[in-house]
């Protein structure tokens, strides 16, 4: 046995669906690993799954057990005959340095349903607010341009499927925290939080709330340069109306001119010679 619990063990059961080996089961006070199943997680994980979930820490390497690499990889290929480990496996001898094992057939790999990635799910509906409004005031289409509003990252809220009766309920994003325990409302079965889940659901809000603002921004810019091409547009076309119009006044102006100079009042003298005079 190289690795074992502890009598701190709280029985949460948050070991029990992580153990690749089916070594964990819960014992007369306590969970207890079988020292036969128990590979470290070697062909596996760079360290050891139960020790990663447990809450209160009390899943330790046996100081009276110590099991070299290759006894522990030994048994893991006995234990999953139909697993093809790599040459550079797992093993938390080597950290970083393997590749994980293939998933095992379900045939080989009989263990409790594990509970599905839980799924955020938008906090209470965003209402459009006013964004701040560029310098002019005019790139919405009637007013100021307005956006819809992000919730505080900590009103999020996670759902979560106990992996035990499938029960679905919700928990605030802030319970997310490595280490934290979940409890199912329902049948009070624990679900620890993993790194590897604070990583996701950190990373998937991080990602979202960046692609949101960079978006908003892009709009925004897009908007505005839109709004800036549009102005110049009008001003061109303003500058050439009014050329227009001076040129229509010169040519009505010049029409009367022409008239005035060209018109024959009563009691002008004629010219002589004129062709249609009258002397
Ligand atoms: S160290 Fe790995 S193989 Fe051993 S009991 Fe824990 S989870 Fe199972
Ligand atoms: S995770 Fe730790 S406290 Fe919870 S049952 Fe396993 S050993 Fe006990």
């Amino acid at each position: 046995m190289a690795t074992m619990i502890t009598s701190d063990c709280i029985n949460c059961g948050a070991c029990e669906p992580e153990c690749p080996n089916n070594a964990i089961s819960q014992g007369e006070e306590i969970y207890v690993i079988d020292p036969l199943l128990c590979t470290e997680c070697v062909g596996f994980h760079d360290y050891e799954a139960c020790a990663a979930v447990c809450p209160v820490d009390c899943c330790v390497t046996d100081p009276n057990n110590v099991e070299a690499e290759e006894i522990l990889i030994a048994r893991a290929r006995a234990l999953h005959r139909d697993v093809n480990f790599a040459d550079a496996f797992e093993s938390r001898f080597r950290k970083g340095a393997g590749k994980p094992a293939p998933a095992a057939s379900p045939a080989q790999k009989a263990e409790p349903p594990r509970a599905p990635a839980p799924v955020a799910t938008p906090a209470p509906r965003a209402q459009p607010v006013p964004a701040a409004s560029p310098a002019d005031g005019l790139d919405g289409v009637d007013g100021p341009l307005s956006f819809l509003e992000l919730p505080l990252l900590d009103a999020w809220e996670i759902q979560v499927c106990c992996f035990k009766c499938g029960e679905r309920y919700a928990e605030p994003a802030r319970h997310f925290s490595i280490g934290n325990v979940l409890w199912c409302p329902r049948c009070y079965k624990s679900m620890v939080v993993k790194d590897n889940l604070n990583f996701r659901i950190r990373t998937a809000l991080k990602e979202f709330y960046d692609r949101w603002q960079r978006e908003q921004a892009e709009f925004q810019a897009m908007r505005q340069r839109e709004l800036l091409e549009f102005k110049e547009r009008r001003a061109r076309e303003l500058k050439d109306f009014e050329a227009h119009q001076r040129e229509e006044l010169a040519q009505i102006k010049a029409c009367l001119l022409e008239i005035s100079e060209s018109y024959d009042a009563p009691g002008k003298p004629a010219k002589k010679g004129s062709l249609f005079g009258w002397i």
